[in-house]
């Protein structure tokens, strides 16, 4: 982007405006689509259920519909800066909807490897309007994940998995951004956990925010997965982890020593919720006008689960970030909902059949 367009546009995207705490510097060319700066909104809702205060940091209004953008301005940036022209992820899911987008935006290649069989393409239809190039392996994902990290050892191409570096450093903003807005740090931070990027993210931002003197205390970090896909929980990795939350059915988290760590030394845990649980939050967010998509429920259904057992202090201040967009996977809202009844096109029967008449 060429200095005018940029004053035009203003310090958008999370790079223009934490620059100086990102690992970039003048020579890096910024690919950005406006991501980050979204909104942390106060849940009545919630707070009232809990005698807390609850705030929702709503991610999934990031421009491809999830956090995973924050990380790929910075991964697809520092790939262009260093001379890559193709970019690769493994992924069935948000990275490769992200991956995509930010790639097109550069003008670069976006290779996306997905494993055989059973893949919904409905999934990949970002991937695919973006002109990411999908190749399906004859191969389970971690064998799609093992290939790329081959191919990008000894190629000019960038894997831009959560493992690159790059993606962590982006996605920390998301907590400069909750303590800008209420200008301290939460008590509690609740968010869901799949590979553990995202509260490995959080931690380190929360700690450099603490480092730079913006906040006094640091929350606790308080991470939710699903009770299917419970490696961090119960020690053990999940050979064949089960969830309809599709986007944390992770059987053995590439940052689970992040998430580990960002748990202990803040006072905080890992959890897990059940399905159920992650289903009724889902549903009650969206009784608040929040569609989000299931795995983005995961940490509120945490939070309900620490209040029905007491574990919340009175009027504590308390985030749940939401990470993705509803309308990634529309099908378990409209699987659950009733039919939409039939009556004759008069006004008459349309109020009798709302209960209006
Ligand atoms: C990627 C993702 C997660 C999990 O984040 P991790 O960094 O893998 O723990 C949760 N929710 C949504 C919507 C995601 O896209």
């Amino acid at each position: 982007m060429n200095e005018r367009a940029l004053a035009v546009a203003g310090a958008r995207g999370v790079i223009k405006r934490y620059f100086d705490h990102l690992p970039v510097g003048p020579a890096t060319p910024i690919v950005t689509l406006d991501e980050g700066d979204t909104p942390l909104i106060y849940s009545a809702r919630l707070s009232e259920e809990c005698d807390a205060d609850v705030w929702l940091k709503w991610d999934g209004l990031n421009p491809t519909g999830s956090f995973k953008d924050r990380g790929m301005t910075v991964a697809i940036s520092k790939a262009l800066e260093e001379g890559s022209n193709a970019v690769l992820c493994a992924s069935t899911g948000n990275t490769s909807a992200s991956a995509a987008a930010y790639a097109a935006r550069a003008g670069m290649i976006c290779a996306v490897l997905i494993p055989s069989g059973n893949v919904a393409l409905g999934k990949l239809a970002q991937a695919l309007i973006h002109g990411a190039r999908v190749i399906e392996i004859d191969g389970n994902f971690d064998e799609a994940l093992g290939l790329s990290q081959e191919m990008a050892r000894s190629h000019p191409i960038t894997l831009v998995n959560s493992v690159n570096p790059y993606r962590i450093e982006g996605q920390k903003t998301a907590a400069f951004e909750i303590v800008e807005a209420l200008g301290r740090a939460p008590d509690m931070h609740l968010m869901p956990v799949g590979n553990a990027g995202n509260i490995t993210a959080y931690w380190r931002g929360y700690t450099e925010a603490h480092a730079a003197g913006w906040i006094r205390e640091l929350p606790a970090m308080i991470g939710w997965q699903a009770g299917g896909a419970a490696p961090i929980v119960t020690g053990k990795v999940v050979k064949d982890p089960k969830t309809i939350a599709t986007a944390i059915r992770i059987g053995n988290p590439a940052s689970w020593n992040g998430a580990t760590e960002a748990a202990r030394l803040s006072g905080g845990s890992i959890g897990s919720v059940r399905d159920k649980e992650i289903l009724e939050s889902y549903r009650s967010l969206a009784a608040e006008g929040i569609f989000v998509e299931l795995a983005a429920a995961a940490g509120v259904a945490g939070l309900r689960q620490m209040h029905a057992q007491g574990r919340i202090q009175h009027g504590a201040t308390i985030v749940c970030v939401l990470t993705g967009h509803g309308l990634k996977d529309p099908d378990w809202a409209v699987a659950t909902a009733p039919r939409p009844p039939r009556v004759a096109a008069e006004a008459g029967p349309i109020l009798r059949s709302l209960d209006l008449a």
